[in-house]
């Protein structure tokens, strides 16, 4: 494990507007009856990766100054960097507001993908997540999203960034446009060009939100599902009062989702508390009809956390029990676990000093 600490953002100019908050949209507002500007200052800004508007050598030099005047680029400022034994590395930006948050960079077979925070801390209190200890401070802008992909992009140009996953901090549902207006230029060719199939957007449950999802993005979704029934989920997920079970899986079955493509219901076993073969059956009836794949993710603990990581025995057994089943399930490898990168542990520094 290596800490460092580095410096790159631009200084902060007051009252500019930064162009990565930008979407297709809000640049040809910006160019009226001019929308190749547009299109010339989006693939600057998010598919070249630019940090300085006079950078834009296709645009005539007038016009950059212009733009400078009202418009910059600034990134977040990385503040910390750490890198796990299996080599998942987390990012740690100071917001500039001060605020930091987390982004973790996975490494897979033959790729990279990304996990990126959609919240300043978050407001779901789920009782087995670090973020949560936090409480909620505010929404990232869309550009502080945008950012979490393109810095790793620019900054390793060797590591192919093929995934974005919104499993970092916050509640992305609870961010809707800005978490929309972000999935929709990651995966614009002219920008950093993800596939949509490989972008998900995974959310605790915010049931209102789910029906006009499908509606305005193409990207995949994740539900943290959690627990078989309401007792249990909503002792582990007070959002399970306001939004429980049935509704849930009712909205999750309404939701229209492009062909051959299948909602991933993520699960994390929790020793004693939803880890049995009692649970897994249960889990299967709920499913029903639904048409899912399960990403199972043994309980990772963290500093003063009360939960406990389940019995491997028992993650097998429930495993199992799901092999029997329509549902493809898989056990999510855990990374980063030596430097509290994994999924549930990210707390933006502020207790483990990153
Ligand atoms: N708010 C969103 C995204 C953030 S949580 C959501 O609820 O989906 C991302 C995933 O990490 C969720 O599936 C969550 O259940 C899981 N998770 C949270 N804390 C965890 C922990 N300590 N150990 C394992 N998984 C955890």
């Amino acid at each position: 494990m290596q800490t460092n600490t580095t410096s790159e953002a631009a200084p902060v100019l007051p009252g500019r507007r930064n162009l990565l908050d930008c979407d297709r949209e809000g640049l040809k507002a910006l160019f009226p009856d001019r929308s190749f500007r547009a299109d010339q200052v989006f693939s600057w800004v998010f598919g070249k990766g630019v940090r300085d508007i006079g950078a834009m050598t296709n645009l005539p030099r007038d016009l950059r100054q212009e733009l400078s005047l009202t418009h910059e680029i600034a990134y977040p400022e990385v503040v910390g960097s750490q890198v796990a034994k299996d080599r998942t590395e987390k990012l740690a930006y100071r917001l500039r507001d001060g605020a930091v948050i987390e982004s973790v960079l996975i490494p897979e077979k033959d790729h990279w993908s990304v996990c990126v925070s959609s919240q300043v801390g978050c407001a779901m209190g789920c009782r087995f997540c670090f973020t949560a200890t936090m409480g909620f401070r505010r929404h990232l802008t869309s550009g502080e999203i945008v950012s979490q992909v393109l810095y790793p992009i620019r900054a390793y140009p060797e590591r192919a960034i093929r995934n974005v996953v919104f499993m970092g901090m916050g509640e992305p549902l609870l961010n809707y446009d800005n978490v929309i207006r972000a999935a929709a230029v990651i995966t614009d060719p002219e920008g950093p060009m993800i596939s949509k199939r490989r972008v998900t957007i995974s959310t605790c449950g915010i049931v209102p939100a789910l029906s006009r999802l499908a509606l305005d993005t193409e990207v995949g979704l994740a539900v943290s599902l959690n627990a078989p029934d309401d007792e249990t989920r909503s002792y582990i997920m007070p959002v399970n009062r306001k939004y429980p079970l049935a509704e849930l899986i009712s909205a999750l079955k309404a939701y229209e989702l492009p062909r051959r493509r299948r909602i991933t219901v993520e699960y994390v076993l929790i020793r004693g508390i939803n880890d049995s073969p009692s649970h897994a059956k249960r889990l299967i009836r709920l499913l029903h009809g639904l048409r899912a794949k399960v990403n199972l993710i043994p309980f990772n603990p963290w500093p003063e956390s009360r939960l406990q990581a389940p019995d491997p025995a028992d993650v097998l057994a429930f495993e199992d029990v799901l092999r029997d089943s329509p549902f493809t399930v898989m056990l999510r490898k855990e990374k980063g676990k030596d430097i509290l990168a994994a999924c549930g542990q990210l707390a933006g520094g502020a207790r483990h000093g990153a």
